[in-house]
């Protein structure tokens, strides 16, 4: 059997520090990895997999489409492209789609999208407020929107037209919103900055004060989006609409793919102005089409409330019994366990040696993220499974 990752560690950059897995297969919530054992997966592809692994709808959709037709110039039309198009903005408060094939340059066209409107709206007003603790992707202008010194640092100059400020505090957006300010971006939930939970106040807070300046509230509903918070949308729970809002992740099922919908007055590209060569293809999308029908059509949504709950109700029982937890946090299926000391590593070691993969979202927290078809027993066999890492190291 070849040495994987010696193999990588010869050819592959090294961006990432890799759990000690090769993962070859998987099925619903579960992987296999290269000697046959297998693991609850609690990680999902990033919040991804929203059907889990190898679902016969996504891999139906995939095989008919590849078979079909693949890509084509987007200078033409193409069925699976309209019907996505038509089923997110039906079942969402946006007026129009664009596709893109990734949650950063989703991103990257809101921004571009917010500043068009800057230029015919706001008397050219170009900047974007966001938040400290975010993510918006890798590219240079999401590295300079993600409100991060370790993820900005290593790459500095970055580019202009961004301004970071703290994060659940609307006051901190106003203070810094001027005449240049032609949006503010934010995420429902803070996912990849630790699962943080804004006041069930903030984004209206946020919501008012942009209708009051006539500037563009973007939601970055890449990790929220796609029913995981247990609504399709995650600003449905805090009763506001945005003007644009980004997804990705969950969106495709696992294939590539992210979107840009905006309301029908900030669809202001021309012709030329925006665009992409794979973004759109007839693949992705029937892929994209294949999960959200599902997901729609099985009540998914309401499913990853409710066992997202419970999952909730589990984890506070295991801080009720373990000092070092002290806190535990989430939404639907998108939840923290926080510890007072930097055991993050070491109870992800002791999770995978007993079958349950999760990720170590900070030194001293777990995120949890499993597919939106993960059911009671499942989640109780991962409970039983951090009750016994937990108790292995604490
Ligand atoms: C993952 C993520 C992104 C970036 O998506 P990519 O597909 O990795 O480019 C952006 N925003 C949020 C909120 C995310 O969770």
């Amino acid at each position: 059997m070849s040495n994987w990752p010696e193999l990588e560690s010869k050819y592959y950059m090294h961006t990432v520090d890799r759990v000690p897995l090769v993962l070859v297969r998987g099925e619903g919530a579960r992987v296999w990895d290269d000697s046959g054992r297998q693991y609850l997966d609690f990680v999902a592809g990033w919040a991804v997999n929203s059907l889990g692994h190898a679902h016969p709808a996504i891999a139906r959709a995939v095989a008919g489409q590849a078979s079909t037709l693949i890509q084509t110039s987007n200078q033409f039309y193409t069925i699976p492209q309209i019907q996505l198009a038509e089923l997110l903005v039906k079942n969402s408060c946006l007026d129009k789609v664009f596709f893109s094939n990734s949650g950063a340059e989703a991103n990257e066209g809101a921004v571009k999208l917010a500043r068009r409107y800057g230029q015919y709206h706001l008397a050219g007003a170009y900047e974007v407020i966001s938040t400290y603790g975010s993510f918006h992707g890798r590219t240079l202008a999401m590295v300079a929107a993600t409100g991060q010194v370790n993820h900005q640092k290593p790459f500095l100059p970055l580019p202009t037209g961004f301004v970071n400020v703290a994060y659940d505090d609307p006051e901190a957006i106003q203070a810094v919103t001027s005449a240049r300010t032609c949006a503010v971006m934010l995420e429902p939930v803070q996912g990849e900055g630790g699962v943080n939970l804004p006041g069930d106040d903030y984004l209206k807070k946020v919501r008012d004060w942009c209708d009051r300046k006539g500037i563009l509230l973007i939601l970055d509903e890449i990790q929220t989006g796609m029913g995981r918070l247990g609504t399709l949308f995650a600003y449905e729970q805090y009763g506001i609409v945005p003007d644009i809002m980004t997804l990705a992740k969950g969106l495709g099922g696992g294939v590539p793919i992210g979107a840009l919908m905006a309301k029908d007055k900030v669809c202001v590209f021309v012709p030329g102005e925006h665009g992409s060569t794979y973004g759109g293809n007839p693949l992705a999308c029937a892929a994209a089409y294949a999960t959200l029908k599902y997901v729609l059509d099985h009540n998914l949504v309401s499913n990853a409330g409710k066992v997202g709950q419970y999952l909730l109700d589990g984890l506070e029982k295991l801080k009720q019994k373990y000092e070092v937890v002290i806190d535990v946090r989430g939404r639907g299926l998108l939840v923290a366990i926080e510890f007072n000391q930097d055991i993050g590593a070491s109870l992800l070691a002791a999770c995978l040696e007993r079958g349950l993969l999760v990720n170590r979202v900070k030194p001293n927290a777990l995120r949890l993220m499993p597919p939106l078809t993960i059911g009671n027993d499942e989640v109780d066999e991962a409970l039983g499974i951090l009750d016994k890492a937990l108790s292995s190291i604490a």
